[in-house]
């Protein structure tokens, strides 16, 4: 009897020398949130991601986050500028910090932040005394957001920018990697992303000093004394070496998976070419996806659901796109600026199996299993 096996939505994928760095971490002794495999990892992302940025690798992206918020002064009583459509940890720093996200509502070109909206949301806290502090911008599922419009505005208001790559390591936009646009970007190496550490993430910054911030805050702000010594409140937000030893791996084989991922994409782009229920996000002039996840658009909330059931059925993963954050119980009192789309999008769009170690027979198992539902 042949068993199937479970399809999963987007699994951890080793290239074979994770385990080499994480035995150095062992023989060394370097079982520590910091070391050689910790240095090493941060060079490969500055080398990898260019635009002369400085990482910091801390234990996750939210943590970056957190970081990059309260290093741009984000404290009790600010608001802060948020995409919507995006995973809640985009916007659960904000209110670690006792400020308020405002969410944003996304344009239909990138499914992120929409700049009319981002530019109306600006005035409306200047006309009320109260301009935002920060924006965090997102690119979903390795598509980049309207870098240049948001970088407009950004320069426009004097209001900085945090850029969450955590879905884009490898995206590029005009030739330049995601992660180096913002004032401050930030990965996550969670165990769904293009390349894992387990757990894990990284603050990005052209500026040097606040790298040195971010490290600093992250292992519990100790001022220089032979004692422990202690002027601000700081985290333990830094990252393992044995974890970092796995980043370190994973870094020899990013080009790899990248053009995986975009070969997911290419494939149910073609298969399902003709159903016109069926929609993609295609790249405007200039914008490289890594295509973390592959999304398709349905015509309706139905043929959705249809499609996930059906999935589901065959063991096959699947996920509806992010739920809005301003649809979100537990931010049913942030403001927020919208016009439907994030909403559409969600209620329409399916995120189909895209692991970069997926067979081809796991994507025609897949592709069979979505004409059958299209084909009734
Ligand atoms: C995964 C993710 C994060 C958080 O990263 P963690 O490493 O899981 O804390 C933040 N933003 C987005 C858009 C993500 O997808």
């Amino acid at each position: 009897m042949i068993t199937k096996t479970r399809i999963w939505l987007s699994s951890p994928h080793m290239g074979g020398t994770e385990e080499r760095y994480v035995k150095e971490a062992f023989d060394t002794n370097w079982i520590a949130p910091l070391g050689p495999n910790v240095t090493f990892f941060e060079k490969s992302l500055e080398e990898y991601v260019g635009g002369d940025v400085h990482v910091a690798a801390l234990s996750a992206g939210t943590a970056a986050i957190h970081l990059a918020l309260q290093i741009l002064g984000v404290s009790h009583g600010d608001e802060v500028i948020c995409q919507s459509m995006t995973f809640s940890a985009s916007a659960n720093p904000i209110t670690y910090l006792g400020a308020t996200p405002v969410f944003i509502d996304s344009e239909r070109k990138t499914w992120n932040l929409s700049p009319e909206l981002v530019e109306r949301a600006i005035l409306n806290g200047i006309s009320k005394g109260k301009k935002p502090r920060a924006i965090v911008a997102v690119h979903l599922y390795g598509m980049p957001y309207q870098i240049a419009e948001i970088a407009e505005i950004s320069q426009k208001y004097a209001i900085p920018v945090i850029e969450d790559s955590a879905e884009a390591l490898g995206s590029t936009y005009h030739e330049k990697k995601c992660g180096q646009f913002g004032d401050i970007g930030i990965l996550s190496f969670n165990g769904n992303k293009i390349i894992t550490t387990s757990g894990g993430g990284a603050l990005l910054s052209k500026d040097p000093e606040i790298k040195e911030k971010a490290v600093f805050l992250a292992t519990q702000a100790r001022d220089n004394a032979p004692h422990y010594q202690h002027s601000a409140v700081g985290y333990n937000y830094r990252m393992s070496n044995v974890l970092a030893g796995i980043g370190r791996g994973q870094m020899e084989v990013i080009d790899d998976r990248v053009m995986a991922r975009r070969a997911n994409y290419n494939f149910y782009k073609e298969r399902l070419a003709g159903f016109d229920q069926i929609s993609f996000l295609d790249e405007p002039a200039g914008f490289f996806s890594n295509r973390w996840l592959t999304c398709i658009l349905t015509d309706a909330y139905e043929t959705r659901e249809q499609l996930r059931l059906a999935l589901a059925k065959e063991d096959i993963e699947s996920r509806p796109l992010w739920k809005p954050m301003h649809l979100q119980p537990v931010f049913e009192n942030s403001p927020s600026f919208t016009d439907g789309t994030a909403e559409d999008l969600f209620n329409r769009g399916l995120c189909l199996p895209s692991g970069s170690n997926l067979l081809e027979e796991d994507l025609e198992r897949t592709i069979s299993v979505i004409k059958k539902v299209l084909d009734q």
